[in-house]
């Protein structure tokens, strides 16, 4: 099953994509990732997004497209879940022409919908812990001690990705930009679900687990 997982920040995508690939035979391909490890192994794709970034410019979607591309057909197995990417219109229109080429077209794209403000309780009441990392919630997911790592005794702070401007700046950029990839592939050959993820991750993961299993019953593959 070859998967694209989209929505909002702080909608859960991260955490749906985590139990995805504990239930299913999935490879987690991360634009992120696949460009650190280009770089740091200093392959043709590698040095010339490293030339973009050193003269403090953004890695142009044709050469993001080109490495994920790359990574899809260096992939053993047939699946994989694309996670937060394409972000742009042109990335995703580029990358179902150069899947299409290859035989690798995707199967489906699941967009996580949560509303605005619950995003904003999510992310504005989410406290990390600096030293080991372990994310709480001042309402969901407390600490035993307020304020205090359960696991270390550590201070716990708000990190600035979670403040309310950035969370802000983050929601302005995904509806401007990401929001108009959810209908390009609705008017697409690939077939997109909505999913209802303003609850509780479990439940979120149900619904997919439901999703993927009626696409299956309805292929011949
Ligand atoms: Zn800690």
């Amino acid at each position: 099953m070859r998967i694209v997982l989209l929505g909002a920040p702080g909608a859960g995508k991260g955490t749906q994509c985590k139990r995805l690939l504990a239930a299913y035979t999935l490879v987690h391909l991360s634009s992120g990732d696949i460009l650190r490890q280009e770089r740091s192994e200093g392959s043709d794709l590698g040095k010339k997004a490293q030339g973009y970034m050193d003269s403090g410019g953004l890695v142009p979607d044709e050469l993001i497209v080109e490495m994920m591309v790359k990574a899809i057909e260096d992939l053993a197995t047939d699946g994989f879940v694309l996670d937060g990417f394409p972000r742009t219109v042109n990335q995703g229109a580029e990358l179902d022409a150069a899947l299409a080429a290859s035989g690798k077209a995707l199967d489906v794209v699941l967009n996580l919908e949560v509303r605005d403000d619950v995003i904003y309780d999510r992310m504005s009441g989410r406290r990390s812990c600096p030293k080991c990392g372990a994310v709480y919630h001042l309402i969901s997911l407390k600490p035993q001690v307020e304020g205090i790592c359960d696991h270390d005794g550590e201070g716990l702070i708000q990190r600035r990705d979670d403040q309310l401007e950035v969370v802000e700046k983050r929601m302005e950029t995904y509806h401007q930009q990401t929001k108009p990839v959810v209908e390009y592939y609705q008017n697409s050959a690939v077939r997109v679900f909505d999913v209802q993820a303003n609850g509780d991750a479990e439940t979120v993961h149900a619904e997919i687990r439901e999703i993927l299993a009626r696409m299956s019953d309805s292929q011949t593959v």
